[in-house]
């Protein structure tokens, strides 16, 4: 049994927590789940996820438009969520991002809504929690130009595009993707990331570490995921979940 686990990246709000959301969210405290930041994708998932963050003590708030949200999203919306930031729970601005995978929204609307919350977040002193998939060169290049702080979650980019991550001084947020299989990518990120630089997350309830690939996931599944990276670092797992516990206290200054 661990304890001291943050999971810095799930969304509690989804419907498919809706026949046990609170009992298990009030079981997890028993798993060694201490915190959660739960992120939201527009502004409709913004306010459940401040519902939630409001409810739970252990539960922190990430708000902001998502890149498959970014062409439904009016301004009025962005302005709505830009309100909500001065809450105290409160502690980044997320999900954003680009995904050139399911291009649910055409790229120039995704660059323009990630490029805004970026230009926010700078203003408002908050760090970004950022979604990146097949779409690294963009995704850099905005964060070189704006140089935000914050997290590269469920990094899928190579080792050289971790050192440039990590010259920002960003951190990269590893999940259950290191335990899948096919997992050469993450591993070897994983291998050469210095752990002051680690964030742990599950994405619940997606993203599930073997051996529970396929069912739901909860922010209790992060052990396995540590397990995996303790293992191809060398280290304890506890002494690695403590760690990655205290940089995201210091990132999200909880
Ligand atoms: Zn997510």
């Amino acid at each position: 049994m661990y304890k001291n686990i943050f999971d810095t990246h799930a969304h509690y709000d989804d419907s498919r927590f809706d026949e046990d959301r609170d009992k298990l969210l009030s079981s997890l405290y028993s798993k060694g789940v201490t915190n959660i930041i739960n992120c939201g994708c527009d502004y409709k998932s913004s306010l459940t996820t401040l519902a939630l963050a409001e409810k739970y003590d252990f539960i922190y708030a990430a708000l902001g438009v998502h890149a498959h949200e970014a062409e439904e999203a009016s301004e009025e919306d962005l302005d709505n969520i830009k309100a909500l930031y001065s809450h105290k729970k409160v502690v980044a601005v997320g999900e954003i991002g680009l995904d050139y995978h399911y291009d649910f929204s055409p790229r120039e609307r995704q660059i323009e809504v990630f490029e805004k919350q970026i230009i926010l977040a700078n203003e408002l002193g908050l760090p970004i929690i950022v979604h990146d998939r097949e779409s690294h060169e963009d995704t850099m290049n905005l964060l070189k130009k704006y140089r935000p702080k914050g997290v590269v979650h469920c990094f899928s980019g190579s080792v050289e595009m971790a050192k440039e991550v990590v010259k920002l001084g960003m951190y990269i947020g590893l999940g259950g993707a290191v335990t899948f299989k096919n997992a050469r990518k993450p591993i070897d990120v994983a291998e050469y990331l210095p752990s002051d630089y680690l964030l742990l997350e599950t994405d619940a309830p997606y993203m599930t570490p073997v051996p529970f690939r396929g069912q739901r996931c909860d922010s209790a599944h992060i052990a396995y995921t540590a397990e995996k990276i303790a293992e191809v670092k060398g280290m304890d797992t506890q002494e690695l979940i403590d760690k990655c516990n205290e940089n995201a206290k210091r990132l999200f200054r909880i």
